[in-house]
C-alpha cells in the first residue's frame, strides 16, 4: 500500500501535523500504537478521579496558538489560573521560583542564598560552559546547594557539570539584586517565569486537546504499531506484518527509539550519535484521595535527596477531576534510562515518603494509576547537541523529518508540539507543491 505522507505518532505533534496537511489539501496518514490519541498528553478516568499521565499544565505565549484552539473549539474550556507553586525545604514550603522567595526558608539558609547571590553579582561574570558553573556565577553556591543543584540532579540523575546550557534560556528566570532582596525579605508579590499562568481544561483533563484535534484527522490509525522504518525503500512494516510505502515521513517518536526501528544498515556515526542520547524516565503515581488536598498549591518541587520525587501535583486544585470531597495527587519520580527496580516498589516508596513529609494520609487513598513516561526528559549533557545534529540531518536527506520535544530530543512543551506540527506541515506541503 502507498500513502504519501505518512506520520509516526499521534501526539500532540503528529496531529497537529496531519491536522494542518488535510487543511491543506494534503493527505496524511497517522500511525499510533496506542489505543487512543494523545501520545504524553494523554487522561485516564478510574473510580470517579481523571488523571492525566503526568502534570500536564498549557502555557500559551502565542496569540496565533491561542487563535489555533479556538478554531479547534476549545479555547472557551480552557480556565486561565495564576501559578501557585512552591519549594519544599527543611520541611516547609516556599513560594517557587526559590530565587525570589527565600522568605520562607530557615534563616540560616536563607542567609547562605542571600550571601551567596550577592556575592556572585558582584563578581566579574564568566563565560560559563556548563549548569554548575552558569549557577555559580549568576545565582551563588547558595542558592546553588539549596536548589538548583540537588533539584536538577534528581530530575535529570546527573551531575551539575555534566549539563551544559542549551537548555537554561527560557525555563530558569534570572532576577536582579532588588528583586532578591525583596524576596528574603517576603516583599515579592509578582509572578514571574514562563508559567506565571497556565490554562487548564476545565473537566476532563488535558486529551481534550488532543482529543479535539484528533476529530479532524481523517486517516489516524489507532493500535497500529510501526516496528520497521526502512529508508533505503521508503516503507514502514506495520506489527501485524504489512508494509506502507511513503514519500515522506514526519517523525515524533523519540529519537533514540527511532533509530532502532531502522531496519537499513547504518553508518557508524549514526550509531554512535544513538548510544550518546541520554534520557530519564519518570514514573508518575496518579492517587485519589478522600478529603482536601492537603495544600493549596498547584504542585510542589523537592529537591532534599532524601525524598525520592522531584514534584508532586495537586491537579484537582486547578480542574474539576475528582469527585466532591476528593483530591487527586501526582506523584513523579525520575529514574533513568536502564534503571532495573520494580516499578510497584517505586510506587510504594514514594507514597510512603509524601505521608512521612505530612502531605499524604495513606488510608485515605481510594485509587491509584501508575505509569511510566519513556523517555521523559531529555538529558541535555555535553554530547546532545553535535549527536541530535547528525541525526537530524540523517533523516532528512533520507525523506524522514523530525518534529517534536522527542523526536528533536530537546525541552519543550505542548505550545511548541503545535508549532512543530505546523513547522512540519509546511516542510512537507512545501517539499510537495
Ligand atoms: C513529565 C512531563 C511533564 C510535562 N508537563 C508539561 C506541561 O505541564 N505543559 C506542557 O505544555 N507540556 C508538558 N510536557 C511536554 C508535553 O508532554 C510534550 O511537549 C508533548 O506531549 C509532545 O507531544 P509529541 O506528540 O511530540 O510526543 P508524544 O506525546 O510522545 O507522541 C508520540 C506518539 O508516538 C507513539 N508511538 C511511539 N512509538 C510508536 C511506534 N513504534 N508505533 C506507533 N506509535 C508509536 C506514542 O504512543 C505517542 O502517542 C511534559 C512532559 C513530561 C514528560
Amino acid at each position: 500500500m502507498t500513502a504519501r505522507t505518512v506520520v509516526l505518532g499521534g501526539g500532540l505533534t503528529g496531529l497537529v501535523t496531519a491536522e494542518r496537511l488535510e487543511a491543506c489539501g494534503h493527505p496524511a496518514v497517522v500511525l499510533e500504537r496506542e489505543a487512543v490519541p494523545g501520545g504524553a498528553c494523554r487522561t485516564e478516568e478510574q473510580s470517579g478521579f481523571v488523571f492525566d499521565y503526568t502534570g500536564h499544565l498549557l502555557h500559551i505565549s502565542q496569540d496565533d496558538v491561542a487563535e489555533y484552539l479556538r478554531g479547534m473549539g476549545i479555547w472557551d474550556q480552557l480556565v486561565e489560573h495564576e501559578r501557585r507553586a512552591a519549594i519544599f525545604i527543611a520541611g516547609r514550603t516556599t513560594p517557587y521560583p526559590i530565587q525570589i522567595h527565600t522568605q520562607g526558608l530557615p534563616p540560616r539558609l536563607r542567609r547562605e542564598c542571600l550571601l551567596g547571590f550577592i556575592k556572585a553579582w558582584a563578581s566579574p561574570k564568566t563565560e560559563s560552559t556548563n549548569f554548575r558553573d552558569w549557577v555559580l556565577d549568576r545565582f551563588g553556591a547558595g542558592l546553588g546547594e539549596c536548589f538548583f543543584f540537588p533539584y536538577n540532579e534528581k530530575l535529570y540523575r546527573a551531575k551539575a557539570d555534566e549539563l551544559s546550557l542549551d537548555w537554561v534560556g527560557r525555563y530558569v528566570p534570572k532576577p536582579d539584586l532588588e528583586a532578591v532582596i525583596d524576596g528574603a525579605l517576603g516583599l515579592h508579590d509578582s509572578k514571574v517565569g514562563y508559567n506565571a499562568t497556565f490554562r487548564y481544561p476545565d473537566r476532563g483533563g488535558i486529551r481534550l486537546l488532543a482529543d479535539a484535534i484528533a476529530q479532524r484527522v481523517n486517516d489516524l490509525r489507532l493500535r497500529t504499531e510501526v516496528v520497521g522504518l526502512n529508508l533505503s525503500e521508503r516503507w514502514v512494516k506495520l506489527g501485524d506484518g504489512s508494509r506502507l510505502e511513503w514519500d515522506a515521513v514526519v517523525a515524533t517518536f523519540a529519537l533514540p527509539f527511532l533509530v532502532d526501528l531502522v531496519v537499513d544498515d547504518l553508518p557508524d556515526d549514526v550509531l554512535k550519535a544513538r548510544a550518546a542520547l541520554r534520557w530519564v524516565r519518570v514514573l508518575n503515581i496518579a492517587l485519589g484521595v478522600d478529603g482536601q488536598a492537603p495544600c493549596p498549591e498547584h504542585w510542589l518541587y523537592f529537591p532534599e535527596q532524601d525524598l525520592p520525587f522531584y514534584r508532586v501535583g495537586f491537579p484537582s486544585n486547578h480542574g474539576r477531576l475528582a469527585p466532591a470531597g476528593h483530591h487527586t495527587v501526582s506523584i513523579e519520580i525520575s529514574l533513568d534510562s536502564v534503571m532495573d527496580v520494580p516499578v510497584s516498589e517505586l510506587a510504594e516508596q514514594g507514597e510512603r515518603a509524601l505521608a512521612a513529609a505530612g502531605l499524604l494520609k495513606p488510608e485515605a487513598v481510594r485509587t491509584r494509576l501508575i505509569t511510566v513516561l519513556d523517555p521523559s526528559y531529555v538529558v541535555f549533557d555535553h554530547n546532545r547537541r553535535d549527536a541530535v545534529a547528525l541525526l537530524r540531518r540523517f533523516f532528512l536527506d533520507r525523506g524522514v523529518r523530525l518534529a517534536g520535544r522527542w523526536a528533536e530530543w530537546k525541552y519543550s512543551a505542548m505550545e511548541d508540539a503545535v508549532l512543530d506540527g505546523w513547522t512540519a506541515a509546511r516542510w512537507i506541503a512545501a517539499a510537495g507543491s
